[in-house]
């Protein structure tokens, strides 16, 4: 529980659909990684509005090592949060999944990689008032 800015009331709080802050490519060859970076939201259960807020990050391991050559564009395509556990035990993670392309495909064309990430869920205690 927590308070609500808006209704005034101490409130439980439903994870609203996070925002991805970046997502980018790291490293070269073999040691290649997807790296994002998510912002997540806990909002009041009653009027919605902003409570608490955090961000987090992960990697995944992508080596992509058949697209050499290529210039390999990474674009987040939809998130959703992701929640598990209960009480203290509740944690809030979020799921991306991206695309990667490169400019020598055609514009119609599928991408070369479909992928999602999981972002370690943190734990709700851990979130800070808005
Ligand atoms: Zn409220
Ligand atoms: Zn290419």
């Amino acid at each position: 529980m927590a308070r609500c800015n808006d209704c005034n009331k101490f409130r439980g709080t439903v994870a609203e659909t996070p925002e991805v802050e970046s997502i980018e490519i790291e490293g070269e060859g073999a040691d290649r990684q997807v790296k994002v970076e998510v912002r997540l939201y806990l909002n009041c259960d009653d009027c919605g509005a902003e409570m608490l807020t955090t961000t987090a990050e992960d990697y995944h391991a992508a080596d992509y090592e058949a697209f050499e050559g290529h210039e390999l564009e990474i674009e987040s395509i939809d998130v959703e949060a992701v929640e598990e556990g209960e009480g203290r035990k509740r944690t809030i993670g979020a799921r991306v999944e991206y695309e990667i392309r490169c400019e020598c495909q055609a514009t119609e064309a599928a991408p070369l990689v479909s992928e999602s990430i999981d972002v370690a869920g943190v734990p709700a205690s851990d979130f800070e008032e808005v």
